[in-house]
């Protein structure tokens, strides 16, 4: 009878899980469009297609010791980058927790104390990577910045800090020039620097994977959210200032797609799970796309699904356990350990249940089988989506075109990417989907650097030996 149940309900999941060709195709027509029209519109709502500014690629050739700085939500890195040469780098870091104080104290504290960690690598921790002349001051170093907050750049350099959110609410931060307050910064500390590039963290992905492979034409991050970087002709950037064009008509430049904020429920293949997750979300209504594939929300899907399961009767023999009530609490890596669980009857998965939630009855060989078909489902349709929005920037470059034996080379960042398993093979079945064969064996899917640290220093070596 409970099997009888759990089956009807699989079949049901499956059926609205399971995303088709025709599904995966239609979102990439509307991701190409969608594109297409924030690379048009310079809209001030959250904005899409962003241009970096970034407009050339490394060859992976290059060769020095480069410094970048990535401030994300949690930490502050400076790094110092040794780029040497055949796509090789080696990277000497100082990491520092952005305290409670910096986040919402005034703007110079926050950037007076970013300015003493690139002091502590130059000349404590990494003194013997740079020339006497480097450390005492008396010549110029050249940082890369990532800055994973909004900003509103208007050349490589130049960028006007929006509202900061994840925790930080600085005084007078609104509005200032980031690359000005951190000049400002050095020169209260004595320092002989300049900031040469700032970029997001997806269009260091891409440049950072140039570097090793200088094929690499799109950048894509698969980790708490997801994001995408790619190649655009200036021409296609309608949004630019006109002026800015004219110059640069015909090149490229590297484009942060926001792909995140892509993505409409009017085509998305939405089941129930996905309404009720949007329905719980901190921003119901924002990032669609984003909500069905990445890290920070497979595992609350999951947790979704088990809870209808558990309901239905269909696991756990109908007993909520305790704790699984609380949203959030399963994570996409618990997901993960259930499908690299290949023990004897199952007893890793059934020990990260138990250690996880309360049962009153141990979970069964059985329920595990059917948790493992979930998670299964669930992260091949990640996988699947993921390949559909990628295959939209393959096409907007027109890589997949028949004339062409080029590999399409794609650099992957991001611990889904990195660490879920079959998550590779799952994103290639998806392209297999939307591909004929002739295409798919030129896609080349690779596991990229962190955007953060390498790519950053690359962007400052581009474009301080273009200033010089
Ligand atoms: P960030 O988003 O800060 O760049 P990561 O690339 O580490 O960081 O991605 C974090 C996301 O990856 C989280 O949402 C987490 O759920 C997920 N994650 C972490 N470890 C694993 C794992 N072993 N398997 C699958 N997903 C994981
Ligand atoms: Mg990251």
């Amino acid at each position: 009878m409970v099997a009888a149940k759990a089956a009807a309900l699989l079949d049901a999941f499956d059926s609205s899980f399971n995303v088709r060709k025709h599904h995966l195709e239609l979102i990439r027509e509307a991701f190409v469009n969608e594109g297409i029209r924030a690379l048009e519109t310079d809209s001030d709502e959250i904005p899409a297609m962003i241009p970096s500014y970034v407009n050339s690629l490394p060859t992976g050739n290059e060769k020095g010791t480069f410094i970048s700085l990535d401030l994300g939500g949690t930490n502050c890195r400076v790094a110092a980058v040794q780029l040497l040469g055949d796509g090789k780098v080696e990277v000497l870091e100082v990491k520092s927790a952005v305290s409670g104080d910096f986040r919402l104290g005034k703007v110079e504290s926050l950037f007076n104390w970013m300015a003493e960690l690139v002091i502590e690598l130059v000349t404590v921790k990494g003194r013997h990577l740079f020339s006497p002349s480097e450390v005492d001051g008396s010549e110029t170093i050249y940082l890369g910045v990532t800055w994973s907050f909004p900003v509103n750049q208007t050349d490589i350099n130049r960028g006007k800090i929006l509202r900061m959110g994840k925790g930080f609410s600085l005084v007078n931060a609104d509005g200032r020039d980031l690359v000005e307050l951190f000049h400002e910064a050095f020169e209260r500390k004595g320092m002989n620097a300049r900031v040469s590039a700032i970029i997001n963290d997806t269009v260091g992905t891409l440049v950072a994977h140039a570097y090793q492979n200088p094929l690499a034409r799109i950048g894509v991050i698969i980790a708490t959210g997801t994001n995408a970087a790619y190649i655009e002709k200036v021409d296609n950037i309608v949004k630019l200032p006109k002026n800015y064009r004219s110059k640069h008509a015909h090149e490229s430049m590297v484009i942060n797609s926001e792909i995140d904020i892509f993505g409409s429920p009017a085509y998305l293949p939405v089941t129930e799970y996905d309404v009720q997750l949007m329905a719980g979300s901190a921003q119901p209504n924002f990032q669609h796309y984003e909500k069905m594939m990445s890290g920070m929300y497979m595992g609350e899907l999951t947790r979704l699904v088990i809870t209808d399961f558990v309901d239905k009767g269909a696991l756990f023999g109908g007993v909520h356990p305790g704790g699984f009530d609380v949203p959030y609490s399963f994570q996409t890596a618990f997901m993960s350990a259930i499908e690299r669980d290949f023990t004897a009857g199952h007893s890793d998965s059934i020990n990260l249940l138990t250690d996880n939630y309360e049962f009153l009855n141990k979970p069964t060989e059985r329920d595990v089988e059917i948790i493992h078909h979930i998670v299964k489902t669930i992260s091949t349709r990640s996988a699947h989506l993921a390949a559909a929005t990628t295959s939209s920037l393959i096409q907007k470059q027109d890589l997949h075109r028949d004339d062409s034996t080029e590999p399409i080379v794609i650099g992957i960042n991001g611990s889904v990417y990195e660490h879920y398993p079959f998550y590779e093979e799952r994103l290639m079945a998806g392209f297999e989907l939307i591909y004929p064969q002739n295409v798919c064996s030129r896609i080349k899917v690779e596991l990229a650097r962190d955007g953060g640290t390498v790519g950053a220093a690359l962007v400052a070596m581009l474009c301080s030996s273009k200033n010089k």
